[in-house]
């Protein structure tokens, strides 16, 4: 008997799909993940202090929200895998969806929730001061107390690099703009934006050569592009924007993706071009990358697949 629907993904889009199709009486099955594309419980796994998501006063760490999250799937029946999926079929329907255990499942609607992954900067001190003074997101980080008033770095010369830089402006008392090369990829208005900046400073022609701090992150070590030349750069923060890789390599181009590789959903909708399969998370959203919007999207994605599901009568009575 093939599944109603098998959600993909245990961030926080795939498991508020969860919850909403569990309580939907859906008896969905729940693929977590398990190395491919981050970890089980997904980006917020990677993190201690999320301080943004409502119903949380005094914040709460990634780890415990995630688990409260999948507990909860849980409790209101949804079964859940420890694995990876490899690939999944979707010329016919059923839809099947083949995972790192050599399972083949079926399922007649299908939830991709399998997140983006932020790219970092290949350096060995990198690793050292991650969530130590470096984040990949100034949203869900730049307001702590370490950046506070602090001058702080962003390494990226793209919309999101001026997004990030111009949203730091808020809590540290200078940023930099570190670029490698001597232009902005960025569109004219956010140039502008930037290089109008009073708090923001470009640093052409440079490319982070090393992290460098004790416990915390202290400064950078930044290399010339053209010259060589090795300066250094006292920041305590460095936040990198060089772009997200959202996780759809398993899918084989069987959906449609915008250029950058999100996932295409209908206008309001998480409706993929197929389907009766939904897109939730990050992995169709290049713009907002917030735990709860991802989540707002789980639940759509859950309601949509139950309508479709009833609407062509493809639940069992
Ligand atoms: C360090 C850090 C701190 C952050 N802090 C905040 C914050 O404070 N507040 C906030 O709102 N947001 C924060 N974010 C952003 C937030 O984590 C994301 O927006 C959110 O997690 C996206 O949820 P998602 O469910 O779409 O994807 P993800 O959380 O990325 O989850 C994706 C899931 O898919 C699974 N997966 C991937 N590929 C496969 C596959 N082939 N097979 C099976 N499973 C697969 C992964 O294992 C994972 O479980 C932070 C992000 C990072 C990296």
């Amino acid at each position: 008997m093939p599944e109603n629907v098998i959600i993909i993904g245990s961030g926080p889009a795939g498991m508020t799909a969860a919850i909403y199709a569990a309580r939907a009486n859906l008896n969905p099955l729940l693929i977590e993940g398990f190395q491919a594309g981050g970890m089980p419980g997904g980006q917020l796994m990677t993190t201690s202090a999320v301080e943004n998501f409502p119903g949380f006063p005094d914040g709460v760490d990634g780890q415990e929200l995630m688990a409260r999250m999948r507990k909860q799937a849980e409790n209101h029946g949804t079964r859940l895998k420890m694995e990876d999926v490899t690939a999944v079929d979707l010329a016919g329907h059923p839809y099947k969806v083949i995972s790192s255990n050599n399972e083949t499942y079926e399922s007649k609607a299908l939830i991709i929730a399998t997140g983006a992954t932020a790219r970092r900067l290949p350096i060995d001190s990198e690793a050292a001061f991650w969530n130590k003074g470096i984040s990949a997101c100034a949203v869900c980080d730049g307001g702590l107390p370490i950046f506070r008033n602090k001058e702080l770095a962003v390494i990226g010369g793209g919309d999101s690099a001026v997004e990030e830089a111009t949203h730091l402006t808020q809590f540290g008392s200078k940023v930099y703009l570190v670029h490698r090369r001597g232009t902005l990829r960025a569109s004219k208005i956010m140039q502008k934006r930037a290089v109008e900046h009073p708090k923001i400073e470009i640093l052409w022609n440079k490319t982070v050569a090393e992290f460098v701090g004790a416990e915390v992150l202290s400064g950078l070590k930044l290399k010339d592009t053209q010259t060589g030349e090795i300066s250094k750069l006292a920041v305590a923060g460095c936040f990198e924007a060089i772009g997200h890789i959202p996780n759809t390599a398993f899918l084989k181009n069987q959906l449609e993706a915008d250029e950058a590789g999100y996932l295409t959903t209908k206008a309001d909708s998480t409706q993929s071009s197929k389907e009766g399969v939904y897109a939730c998370g990050d992995v169709q959203d290049s713009k907002y990358r917030q735990a709860v919007s991802a989540a707002g999207t789980g639940c759509m994605a859950a309601i949509e697949a139950e309508r479709w599901l009833q609407e062509k009568d493809l639940l069992d009575h």
